[in-house]
């Protein structure tokens, strides 16, 4: 059975394809959608999920989210007394989805489709890959994100037609164009941006938050008092999705011996927010020049990620292209549903087989070269691309580059993604020596052939034309990219950690969040929340199920009653 996992900034879901239809599987407390977060409870034992969420809250340092914004990077989180890497809490998120459809399925998960965004480069890619491995996975497919949106609106619609996506996640956007036609469906352009998502929202919000009532207040800086931070956090994720559905959210907030209170309404922050809805725009606008598609020529939006209920940015959007983005798939879902069509065409399933796939490398990948001119002098560290972004993969180019100097011994081979002429400006992925006989200018040369599959990852390989002697690039030039030898370190290191288990998630999920309550509530609630945490913690030392059933079902109706409006539950 392969899995598909849609593995986001802020919420991750599994699903798989079953009896002809894309089926998501519920976790340990019976939600389609897992936060993204991991948290070390005081015990040492990792909980993922809603717990880990809510323990944001309660114990910050004990806790991290969106480590997805990380990916590729050397950045490392600390939870209590230890660092993990990106790939390793991506591991730990990707471990309990895995263990759910274990459950659900009742049978052993080894394999999966893993969705990315359709802009992340070769380092968050190769990441995402050994956060696969870090969690006994075999990842037989990154699919890229819109890609995998459009694959579900495709599953309900038939007949030609040409959609754009706008996937706006919690740390990325993606733009891509695609084309369908007699089963078959193509990505024509994409593009995006890999720093931009729903968690920039936020920030526009907190940074005015700070400068209109937290500075004057003489609010601290987060280091210095993460439980506060942690609570205001949260309340501006809270307004931030109250504002998609009133004109006017206020934030509340108990600080010293008093309460800080902040109103914004929705034309405010979209005045905060216009820089990035200035930014959401230019992607869009070169995927459809790329695609070389007029908006008139779309037959359907489709809009992915939590950040697209955003009011303006649906205005925006409906603005743009003169009419609505697709109201029946559910921007949370649609992503992991569609990575469940494509786990289901790898299994060669019988109702998909006459549907295929093809996407585009997002990104221009090439080699640096110096250019000597007609007048005798030379041109350096010019950019010159191999594959260009929007090429259909799998791909496969070569080009040749000959020696510069008489006597010249080796050439230097520098690849570079990007898009500038000039290749300092773009982003360096590796580099080589090639060694060449001693000859006169030109007369020796190096086939450069570089390779991308179908996940989007590169290969890059070398010849010597003058010898016939073959070199293979590893692609490490990002000080991030986990080596072989690293995987199989923290594989050991992972296999230590205790992990909370899977019977117990829904009473640490409970007691999470009476924790978190109790830390956001004030007076006489705060204290009835203190008590009912102590009875719990009671009815779990004696450790009879049912009454543990019973002192839970209570728990979670009082917290109900007590807890502020909040549309994450
Ligand atoms: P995803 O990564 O697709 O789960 O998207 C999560 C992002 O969507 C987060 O940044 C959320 O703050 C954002 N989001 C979810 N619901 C809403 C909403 N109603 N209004 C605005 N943003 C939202």
């Amino acid at each position: 059975m392969i899995v598909a996992i849609d593995l986001g900034t802020t919420n991750s879901l599994i699903g798989v394809w079953r009896n002809g239809a894309p089926r998501l599987i519920p976790n340990a407390t019976g939600d389609l959608l897992t936060p993204s977060a991991v948290s070390m409870l005081d015990s040492g034992e990792i909980v993922v999920g809603r717990a880990a969420r809510d323990r944001l809250v309660s114990h910050p340092r004990r806790s991290a989210a969106a480590f997805k914004r990380v990916m590729g990077s050397n950045r490392s989180l600390t939870l209590g007394d230890r660092d993990f890497r990106p790939e390793e809490l991506s591991a730990l998120v990707l471990r309990a989805l895995k263990a759910d459809a274990e459950a659900w399925l009742g049978e052993p998960v080894r394999e999966a489709v893993i969705t990315v965004p359709a802009y992340f480069a070769d380092a968050q890619r190769k990441a995402t890959q050994a956060a696969a491995e870090l969690a006994g996975l075999r990842c037989e497919r990154l699919l890229n994100e819109p890609t995998a949106a459009a694959l579900a609106y495709g599953l309900q619609e038939n007949g030609e037609s040409r959609i754009l996506v706008v996937d706006l996640g919690g740390g990325t956007f993606d733009v891509s164009v695609l084309e369908m036609f007699d089963g078959v469906m193509e990505v024509r352009a994409t593009a995006g941006d890999n720093f931009l998502g729903g968690e920039d929202f936020n920030q526009a919000l907190l940074a005015a938050f700070m400068r209109e009532v937290g500075t004057p207040a003489g609010l601290p800086p987060p280091a210095d008092e993460p439980p506060f931070h942690g609570l205001l956090r949260r309340q501006i994720e809270q307004l931030k999705q109250r504002l998609s559905q009133e004109d006017t959210a206020t934030l509340s907030l108990p600080w010293r011996t008093g309460t800080l209170c902040w109103t914004v309404s929705r034309a405010q922050f979209n005045t905060l927010c216009e820089p990035l809805y200035q930014r959401i725009r230019q992607p869009i606008e070169r995927a459809l020049r790329d695609a070389r598609i007029h908006p008139g020529e779309l037959a359907a939006v489709v809009l992915a990620g939590g950040a697209t209920r955003m009011p303006a940015l649906r205005r925006m959007i409906s603005l743009l292209f003169r009419h609505l983005p697709t109201q029946h798939l559910d921007p949370d879902q649609v992503v992991a549903m569609g990575a469940t069509v494509q786990a289901g065409l790898m299994m060669r399933d019988a109702a998909l087989n006459e549907r295929v796939l093809t996407d585009v490398a997002p990104f221009t990948l090439g080699v640096e070269v110096a250019d000597r001119q007609s007048d005798g002098h030379t041109v350096h560290n010019l950019f010159v691309p191999v594959i260009e972004r929007n090429t259909v993969i799998p791909a496969s180019r070569a080009t040749t580059l000959s020696t510069l100097e008489d006597g010249q011994t080796t050439i230097g081979l520098r690849v570079f993604q990007g898009e500038s002429r000039r290749a300092r400006d773009n982003i360096l992925l590796g580099e080589l020596t090639v060694h060449v006989p001693r000859a006169a200018r030109g007369q020796q040369s190096v086939e450069v052939r570089f390779t991308y599959d179908t996940s989007g990852l590169l290969e890059v390989d070398a010849t010597a034309l003058g010898t016939g002697a073959q070199y293979h690039l590893l692609i490490e030039g990002n000080p991030g990219r986990l080596s072989p030898a690293e995987i199989r370190q923290r594989l050991a290191a992972l296999a230590h950690l205790k992990i909370s288990p899977r019977d117990q998630a829904e009473n640490v999920a409970a007691l999470a969040r009476a924790e978190r309550l109790f830390e956001e509530l004030l007076g006489e609630q705060r204290s009835a929340v203190g008590d009912w945490i102590g009875e719990f913690l009671a009815a779990l030392e004696r450790g009879d199920p049912r009454q543990i059933g019973i002192s839970r079902a209570l728990l979670l109706q009082r917290l109900d009653r007590v807890e502020p409006t909040s549309p994450f539950d």
